[in-house]
């Protein structure tokens, strides 16, 4: 594999964990923001491996030379028949924020019809890696947690401050960023590419 990877991504917070994970293995690590042109493509995939496959595909064919590696993830909650899901970023509508889409779950999760439900709940990621406009392989990582009743923490992104991993007493928003990436479903989907680039 050579020096430079590219994660198809304009998400600071996503480069910035994939590039505490997989450091060692590559010089330079960037993201889309090298590549201002280019039009995200349409995510209309039904599943998060679909998703990542089309993200990377898109950016594989604005840079062929390129290895690319593409994440699509969200969070699934048991309560909400599996929403967001792969609905996660927009899950608030259009012009939906993180904090908007907090506000959202802790909404629908106090509805009267959810009251007593288990608050149950997991993370989804799906990453592929394309070159020349070719899918070379996919990986993918889960971490099952819960909802909390309500927001903890500074750190991280998302629905962090509100998902609180089995095994844990505190939120993705409050663990470090080492202790998340050491679990997450995105550590755990790069902890398989990083096996694959040690295999050769
Ligand atoms: P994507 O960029 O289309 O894959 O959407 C991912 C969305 O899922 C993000 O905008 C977050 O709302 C949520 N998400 C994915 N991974 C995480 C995470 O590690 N922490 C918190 N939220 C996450």
């Amino acid at each position: 594999m050579p020096g430079t990877l590219l994660i198809a991504t304009h998400n600071a917070h996503k480069t910035g964990e994939m590039r505490a994970i997989l450091r060692s293995h590559f010089d330079l690590i960037t993201d889309l923001t090298e590549l201002p042109g280019m039009n995200p493509p349409d995510e209309d995939g039904a599943t998060f491996a679909e998703n990542s496959a089309i993200k990377a595909l898109a950016a594989s064919r604005a840079m062929p030379e390129a290895f690319i590696l593409a994440d699509d993830s969200g969070l699934e909650v048991d309560a909400l028949d599996g929403a967001p899901g792969i609905h996660s970023a927009r899950y608030s509508g259009d012009g939906a924020t993180d904090a908007s889409n907090r506000d959202k779950l802790l909404g629908e999760l106090a509805l009267p019809e959810h009251a007593g439900s288990p608050r149950t709940a997991r993370f989804r990621c799906a990453v592929t890696l394309a070159k020349g406009g070719e899918v070379i392989a996919r990986f993918d990582g889960t971490v099952e947690g819960r909802i909390a009743d309500a927001m903890s923490g500074e750190g991280g992104f998302g629905y962090d401050p509100l998902f609180i991993p089995d095994g844990y007493d505190q939120s993705f928003g409050e663990l470090s960023e080492e202790v998340k990436n050491g679990m997450s479903h995105r550590g755990r989907a790069l902890e398989k590419f990083r096996e694959w680039l040690i295999r050769g």
